[in-house]
């Protein structure tokens, strides 16, 4: 299974790519993560990357295009994958639609998981991370056990002004990933609102696997 997975900030990616990790035991490969990872040990990536992400905007294409490429290479024959965050520019998009054909890994599905604006900003605002364990809880709606509520943090990105420029681009890559994927006919929506696991049942009948 191949799959790309787009949906605005809060619509529950992380989430969801790690329910598809267990379910068809497939590599996630996420490119805020790497790149989070690669601000984080200072690497010449995170140092040109760093700035652009604080303020919600996107790293320029040759700096993200090479990254996935790179990772792409490391995939043996056949195999799956769940790209999230990629492609995000029409540049993005045509260059792994050629890397793929090349290589014979033809997509599955490009999965669009929706929420409306408002409860995205409600999510990502909210959301704080424990940074010893990665556990993601909500200010409100999931709140941190007592005794680590000191300790949780808020990604630099997920303040309102930043939520609200990566909604704007959000919308800007919306536009052009729902014909592109559309045309190749993989797009597949996914109303991403209610709990993980009502997404979750809404994507295996997405991806035609309801009875498997
Ligand atoms: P995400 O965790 O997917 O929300 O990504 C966090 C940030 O990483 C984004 O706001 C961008 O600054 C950057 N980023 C992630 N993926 C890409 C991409 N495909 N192209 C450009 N920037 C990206």
């Amino acid at each position: 299974m191949r799959i790309i997975l787009a949906g605005p900030p809060g619509a529950g990616k992380g989430t969801q790519a790690a329910w598809l990790v267990r379910r068809f035991r497939i590599p996630h490969l996420s490119t805020g993560e790497l790149l989070r990872a690669a601000v984080e040990q200072g690497t010449a990536l995170g140092r040109r990357a760093g700035g652009f992400m604080k303020a919600g905007q996107l790293v320029p294409d040759p700096l993200m295009v090479p990254l996935v490429l790179e990772r792409l290479r490391e995939l043996g024959p056949n195999a799956g994958f769940i790209l999230d965050g990629f492609p995000r520019t029409r540049a993005q998009a045509e260059t792994l639609d050629t890397a793929l054909a090349e290589r014979r890994l033809p997509l599955d599905a490009a999965l669009l998981i929706e929420i409306p604006d408002q409860l995205s900003i409600e999510r990502i605002s909210g959301r704080r991370i424990d940074p010893a364990t990665g556990i993601i809880y909500h200010a409100q709606f999931n709140p941190p056990p007592s005794d680590l509520a000191a300790g949780v943090v808020q990604r630099q990105d997920d303040t309102v002004p930043a939520v609200t420029a990566r909604l704007a681009q959000y919308h800007a890559e919306e536009a052009f990933l729902v014909p592109f994927y559309e045309q190749l006919g993989l797009l597949r929506r996914v109303d991403g609102s209610g709990t993980p696991e009502e997404v979750s049942r809404r994507i295996t009948v997405a991806l035609g696997k309801a009875d498997a």
